[in-house]
């Protein structure tokens, strides 16, 4: 009977694509790096650079790719280089309908 106490604060994000907030730990990082590339942060959370999230939902990764809404939060063009990797990335990684 702890009034409050004990209550773990989850950090929560939005997800880019559809502006659901998640916990931190259920979303995927994007960051772009130093040298303008942008990659999947796999985990780890270190990666120096602006970062977005997007939930685990395919629609979103294809949305926020399509609708250049991650380059928006990431503030400039992703190469097509980079979107083909995060599209393998999602299309092997997050489940699908
Ligand atoms: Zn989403």
């Amino acid at each position: 009977m702890s009034a409050g106490a004990g209550v773990r604060h989850i950090p929560l994000r939005r997800c880019v694509a559809c502006g659901q907030q998640y916990p931190q730990r259920d979303l995927v990082r994007i960051v772009r790096g130093p040298d303008g590339s942008v990659l999947v942060d796999q985990g780890r959370r270190k990666l120096p650079g602006r970062g977005a999230y997007l939930c685990r939902s395919r629609e979103c990764w294809n949305q926020a790719l399509k609708k250049s809404r991650l380059s928006y939060a990431l503030r400039g063009d992703i190469s097509p280089n980079d979107k083909g990797r995060l599209q393998e990335f999602a299309e092997s990684q997050l489940s699908g309908v």
